[in-house]
């Protein structure tokens, strides 16, 4: 099972820390080695037995003008703190109880609609605050048509007001502006209006297209004003919606429900939502049970710019999530699964991308170990190497490790000091790719011995024979035991069959 084995390279490498290494350098690479190999693994295993071709929904094409309808402008509330966005909001949603005189209890579920005599409907996103506008624009689900900019008229344009005026514009909404709290004697709207003008935001009576309406949010005063400008602006906008079709929308609210269990609100942009649909969003998916609007009563049916509250949800999206209606919920399980593939290749790819670059820094460092090694006496080698394998083995002897995949264990085997040496010379210089090294675990003089199969099988190694020879029962030992014994008589050859070696334990391709 990869997903142990890949678990257990990495409890190795995290188990390292309290191995005592000879070599800093030696424990760092095996480290990063294994870490790699186990993430190669995960990739082998990723790529190998999930799906492959893109099973991203497809984008429906623009709608037909034809089929076209109208739609309620949806609206955000923005300002500085204390300007009145929470006292305006409260006071729009009573009037809207006290017109359906249904006196129902309202419940929060992040928008509702308001309903003018003349039966033109706005929808208010009840989130105030640049918090939820910001987190919904870097979504790329932006749902607001409109902003109404919430200034006190006791304290002027404020911090957050110029940010509100920054958000609005970015986007390319139109703003409302609505000089809150002029209940309150000695105020000066009109202070307000020509503040703003250093924001660039005109109001109508200084030549410009933003619509002001001086409110008293807390007694109730000329809401309906407000309200009116509102359905104004959205005439010129246009806003129109298509209604049939798969359905596209956005979450802008998401919670755990006692009774209800995972339940969002969406702000329906595309189609009509009705029981039974299958949505996908985020990494989840409904099959839509129950809908409700922001008094708590089912609704059957939800169109362009409607925000509805989604009952049937396998697990929780996020606010800002998009919503899209796919045909079935073998489909849906299928797109979740594939996102939740992309997600787990895009971390994975950045994980390796930092391990390899690791790796490419030691392998420098080591690669300058080597090339001081050249000048080391026979014995010095020896010692070196011998300290090697003793960090070696204590690891594997640790971890119960037999082989690795990206470190090929070579013994090398000579006529003379002489040739041994150049061989080693020429192997220190080798500028080994990035990702496979040799690892030279023994060396010496002679045929090839008992010994060195001993070696050859501790490490996994292969051996290298210059100008020796290997008995028969040497020979038939190492074929028993499945160790390679290369014996040649040309140096550039065996270092060719070495080089030909490591390439073949490349890991597979990213
Ligand atoms: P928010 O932080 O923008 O949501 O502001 P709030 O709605 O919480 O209002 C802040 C304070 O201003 C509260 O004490 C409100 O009662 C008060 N307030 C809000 N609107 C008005 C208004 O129109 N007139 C007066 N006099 N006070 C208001």
């Amino acid at each position: 099972d990869l997903d142990h084995v890949y678990e257990a390279l990495l409890n190795t490498a995290a188990d390292l820390d309290d191995l005592e290494p000879d070599s800093v350098l030696e424990e760092a690479w095996i480290k990063e080695a294994v870490k790699t190999s186990g993430m190669k693994y995960k990739w082998a295993k990723l790529t190998e037995t999930k799906i492959r071709e893109n099973k991203e929904v497809q984008r429906q094409p623009p709608p037909d003008p034809a089929v076209l309808v109208c739609r309620p402008p949806v609206v955000t509330i923005m300002g500085h703190v204390d300007h009145g966005k929470t006292t305006l909001l409260d006071s729009l949603r009573k009037s809207q109880i006290a017109a359906q005189e249904a006196g129902g209890i309202t419940q929060h579920i992040g928008a509702f609609l308001v309903q003018l005599p003349s039966g033109e409907k706005i929808t208010f996103l009840d989130t105030p605050g640049h918090a939820a506008f910001s987190a919904m624009r870097a979504r790329g689900a932006f749902v607001t048509d409109i902003v109404i900019l919430v200034v006190a008229a006791d304290d002027g344009v404020m911090n957050q007001t110029v940010e509100s005026i920054q958000h609005a514009k970015k986007a390319k909404v139109p703003i409302i502006l609505a000089v809150n709290k002029c209940d309150k004697p000695q105020v000066d709207p009109e202070r307000v209006k020509q503040e703003l003008l250093a924001h660039d935001v005109v109001c109508e009576e200084f030549g410009g297209d933003v619509q002001a309406i001086h409110i008293s949010a807390l007694k109730g005063d000329n809401l309906m004003a407000l309200a009116e400008a509102t359905v104004t602006l959205a005439e010129v906008l246009e806003l129109k919606g298509d209604p049939t079709g798969l359905v596209e929308g956005a979450i802008i609210e998401s919670r755990t429900d006692k009774g209800k269990g995972p339940v969002t609100t969406a702000i329906i942009q595309r189609g009509t939502l009705r029981k039974g649909c299958v949505l996908v969003a985020g990494k989840t998916w409904a099959k839509v049970r129950f809908m409700y609007d922001e008094n708590n009563r089912s609704v059957t049916e939800a169109g362009p710019s409607v925000a509805v509250e989604i009952v049937g949800w396998k697990d929780l999206p996020s606010a800002g999530d998009e919503i899209l209606e796919v045909e079935s919920e073998q489909r849906a399980r299928e797109v979740v699964e594939w996102r939740a593939y992309v997600e787990e290749q895009d971390k994975l790819k950045e994980e390796l991308q930092v391990i390899e670059a690791k790796q490419r820094e030691h392998q420098e460092s080591y690669k300058k170990e080597r090339e001081g090694m050249e000048h080391l006496s026979w014995r010095q080698r020896k010692a070196a190497l011998y300290r090697a394998n003793k960090h070696r083995m204590a690891y594997r002897a640790k971890e119960n490790v037999t082989s690795e995949d990206l470190i090929l264990p070579v013994i090398i085997k000579g006529d003379v000091d002489g040739s041994v040496e150049a061989i080693l010379n020429i192997l220190s210089s080798y500028d080994a790719n990035d990702q496979c090294r040799m690892e030279i675990v023994h060396f010496g003089v002679g045929d090839i011995s008992e010994n060195d199969l001993s070696m050859a099988e501790t490490f996994s190694g292969i051996i290298y024979g210059f100008n020796v020879g290997a008995n028969k029962s040497i020979q038939q030992m190492a074929t028993k035991k499945g160790i390679p014994v290369k014996l040649h008589r040309i140096i550039y050859k065996l270092v060719d069959d070495l080089k030909d070696e490591l390439s073949s334990k490349l890991p597979p391709a990213i």
